[in-house]
């Protein structure tokens, strides 16, 4: 006679367990090092070299490497959302790559672990495991390295077989470094070593922290404060100051609810600026549509979502 295996409890999360077991393995060290770095140099930096410059690449590459984790690693290479060309999926993932989350890979097989059990069992940051838990501490603990090849091969076996995506997933660090040696060397034209140092503290280290906290409030913020448009399994909530914050992420219960949608704000007040960018790629796309050049589209074939019809359907199809 066999015994048939326990189910999981689902008031449970994988990481219900204390703080100490968690860590037991002990903590990943390049995280670490490179988070304390960034926390601890950035407010030193910014006060160093203050320049109204600094403050405008901060905004400018805040947009930009945002939409690289909305537009490009979420909706487009997690939920397929819509879509694109594959030189606009490369460009899409190397803004990504740039906020500091890690590889696309990396990025994709956590989030759809993260919708498969929403707040429940194997949940890698779920905020009844604790607020702070959910918004950065899940990324310190020792990442044991066959375990990750299994969740890669389990979560995204379609971005395996990409060698671009395996690039990168090499080629992580030496990406940001290329970023601060430019903004150095742009600043450094601009206005000699003093720009080039505002640049840095602000379009480099400022930017990523910016983006980062944002980025992670819609894992802890969005699961526990707001309000919902849908009764789904897990805690999700529409949060507006993350909606406007992180580029239309923070309509997260939308989200949940219908996760193949471009469209993350569906009711009139939810801004969706990462919708609103899809949607002005898709539309500069259609002459190349008209004039016969329809495979060299950058983006098409969006799938939206509508709140009053609550049906979902695809525009600029092929
Ligand atoms: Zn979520
Ligand atoms: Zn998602």
């Amino acid at each position: 006679m066999t015994t048939a295996a326990k189910p999981p409890d689902p008031s449970q999360t994988e990481n219900s367990k204390t703080l100490g077991d968690r860590f037991k393995s002990g903590v990943e060290r390049p995280v670490v090092i490179f988070m304390a770095a960034l926390h601890g140099l950035t407010p030193l930096l910014c006060w160093l070299f203050p320049s109204a410059l600094g403050v405008g690449m901060l905004f400018a590459l805040y947009l930009l490497t945002g939409l690289g984790i909305t537009v490009g690693y979420h909706r487009r290479l997690t939920h397929q959302a819509f879509q694109a060309q594959g030189w606009v999926d490369h460009i899409l993932a190397v803004l990504g790559l740039l906020a500091g989350e890690g590889p696309p890979i990396f990025w994709v097989a956590h989030h759809r672990k993260h919708h498969k059990h929403s707040d429940l069992s194997g949940d890698p940051h779920s905020p009844k495991d604790g607020f702070f838990w959910a918004h950065w501490l899940w990324i310190f603990p020792k990442q044991d390295k066959r375990r990750l090849g299994v969740l890669y091969r389990r979560w995204a076996p379609d971005m395996l077989g990409n060698e671009f995506y395996l690039f990168l997933e090499r080629s992580y660090f030496y990406w940001h470094l290329a970023l601060l040696v430019a903004l150095f060397a742009l600043g450094y034209l601009v206005g000699g070593w003093y720009m080039a140092g505002s640049f840095v503290a602000y379009g480099f280290f400022l930017r990523m922290v910016v983006v980062l906290h944002i980025t992670w409030m819609v894992n802890s913020v969005a699961h526990v404060w707001g309000y919902r448009n849908y009764e789904t399994t897990d805690t999700s909530r529409n949060n507006p100051v993350v909606g406007i914050l992180a580029h239309g992420e923070g309509w997260h219960n939308n989200h949940h609810h219908i996760q193949q949608a471009a469209n993350h704000g569906q009711r009139w007040w939810e801004f969706d600026l990462s919708f609103l960018v899809i949607n002005v790629l898709a539309v500069l796309s259609l002459p190349l549509k008209w004039v016969g050049w329809g495979d060299r589209r950058p983006v098409y074939q969006l799938k939206v979502y509508s709140y009053a019809e609550q049906k979902i359907t695809t525009r600029f199809r092929s």
